[in-house]
């Protein structure tokens, strides 16, 4: 009898939660599975976080898409965990619950002056410039001098749109408030402060390299800064990707500056210390670090201060606790084993999985969240005892949900609205803009 089949309910449509509905239906033939997702459109940080100059990247979408296309899986946009339905309430309404709600906030930089105005956290930025439907429209680029703190993949995405040409953004998806933001910018010097040395940074050698690549703009690089000691030595014999790292900087610091409109200034074993101004941020305090034998760093205390007027913090992503599941703040993730949410005492709680980066915490690319999704189905798969008689979600929504068919509509206006402008796509911006776009009655 259908109401025997095995029901899931995943949370979050990022790649994490489709891949492992997909998994789930690879696994499980039988399976039913709903994915409920608080945005009225799915894709999560691919379409939210993933800057829009990675055209190559942003086609996961289409990959995504295609595992949607599944009639096994049932998608549910505009429908959030926690204040729609509860947990509590999945976890009686199917046999087995998985939450895959990502992260979506900054990891705080405690210093003094993070909370003046102009002291930017990157996730306020990328949703700004990736047209999240919660983001305000409106973003100040008055400063000529701004600070990118951070030595990974997602300082550089904020330092490479901060010094792109505003035309440069006209083949991608980015909406008409984001290209006329860009083009009003007064960016002059964009200056990017690591805490430790070149060998020990987390920028992917591709993307550090596209900095370079981009028309009038200059990248200046001090060659003692980029000097290798001991351990840097070390790291670059041993890893590939280090090397180019370094290759790709000490052929900036040998170039000679063309006089280009924007400069992007990288700067090694600089820790920042404090945020200076009175109601807005002046300028960025910086103590000068050392390295030892093993690549950590300690304080010279010798500072320097960098006159700016903008400060993004770019120093890592977090986790929200979804209500009613457990949750460790330090980590920014829901405490598990093998993907089995464990309650406080360590206890795992029956029916509850959690994958992708609210499972491991914010980091890694998004071809691990599919391992990820591995894991946590098979031990999934391995536990299921299906109940029957499934309720599911359905009587429990007061909001009716934008379906698959509503994405495919949102997906069809903003094709159209690209063609429109000669682009692939242009993407709907607000809330009621995507949610009247997915009803079939507009
Ligand atoms: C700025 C930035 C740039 C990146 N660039 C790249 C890149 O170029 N290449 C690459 O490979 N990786 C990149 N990544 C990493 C990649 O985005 C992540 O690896 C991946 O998105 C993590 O997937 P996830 O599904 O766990 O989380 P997410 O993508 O965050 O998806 C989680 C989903 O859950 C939803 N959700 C949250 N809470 C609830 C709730 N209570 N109820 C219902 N739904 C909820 C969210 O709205 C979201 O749609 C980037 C990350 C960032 C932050």
């Amino acid at each position: 009898m259908a109401d025997d089949l095995p029901t899931v309910c995943v949370v979050g449509a990022g790649p994490a939660g489709i891949y492992a509905a997909h998994l789930l239906t690879q696994s499980m033939p039988a399976v039913t599975v709903d994915l409920l997702e608080k945005l009225p459109v799915p894709y999560g940080l691919v379409r939210y976080g993933v800057a829009p100059d990675h055209p190559r990247i942003k086609k996961i979408v289409d990959s995504l898409h295609q595992l949607l296309e599944n009639p096994s899986i049932r998608l549910l946009c505009d429908i959030e965990v926690g204040r729609d339905v509860t947990v509590e309430q999945l976890l009686s309404g199917y046999d087995a619950v998985v939450l895959a709600t990502g992260a979506d906030r900054d990891a705080t930089l405690d210093i003094p002056g993070h909370d003046l105005a102009g002291s930017h956290g990157a996730a306020a930025f990328v949703s700004w410039y990736d047209a999240h439907p919660d983001a305000d429209p409106d973003w100040p680029l008055d400063a000529t001098e701004a600070a990118v703190i951070g030595a990974g993949n997602v300082a550089l995405d904020i330092t490479r749109m901060l010094a792109k040409p505003a035309d440069a953004l006209l083949h991608t998806d980015v909406p008409e408030h984001v290209h006329a933001g860009f083009a009003g910018s007064a960016l002059r010097d964009i200056h990017l402060f690591a805490r430790r040395g070149p060998a020990d940074t987390r920028f992917s050698p591709l993307e550090l390299r596209e900095l370079g690549e981009q028309r009038d703009v200059d990248v200046i690089v001090d060659p003692a800064e980029i000097e290798l000691d001991e351990h840097g030595r070390r790291m670059v014999a041993q890893f590939t990707p280090k090397r180019q790292i370094v290759d790709t900087l000490q052929g900036w610091a040998a170039r000679e500056p063309t006089g280009a409109p924007r400069r992007v200034h990288l700067h090694f074993y600089r820790a920042p210390v404090r945020i200076e101004g009175t109601d807005h941020v002046e300028a960025l305090t910086v103590e000068r670090t050392a390295p030892d034998d093993l690549g950590r760093t300690t304080g010279t205390g010798e500072y320097e201060t960098h006159p700016v007027q903008a400060v993004y913090r770019a120093v890592g992503y977090t986790g929200s606790p979804v209500p009613g599941a457990p949750f460790d703040p330090a980590r920014g993730a829901i405490p598990h084993a093998a993907g089995r949410v464990l309650d406080d005492d360590g206890a795992t709680i029956p029916g509850l999985y959690a994958t992708g980066w609210i499972k491991r915490g914010p980091v890694g690319l998004i071809g691990s969240t599919k391992s990820d999704a591995k894991e946590t189905v098979e031990s999934l798969v391995a536990d299921l005892a299906p109940r029957g008689g499934s309720t599911r979600v359905d009587g429990l929504l007061a909001r009716r949900p934008v379906t698959w068919e509503g994405w495919l509509r949102v997906d069809a206006a903003e094709l159209a609205a690209g063609v429109a402008r000669g682009r692939d796509r242009v993407k709907l911006v607000t809330r009621e803009e995507l949610v009247a776009a997915a009803r079939e009655d507009g």
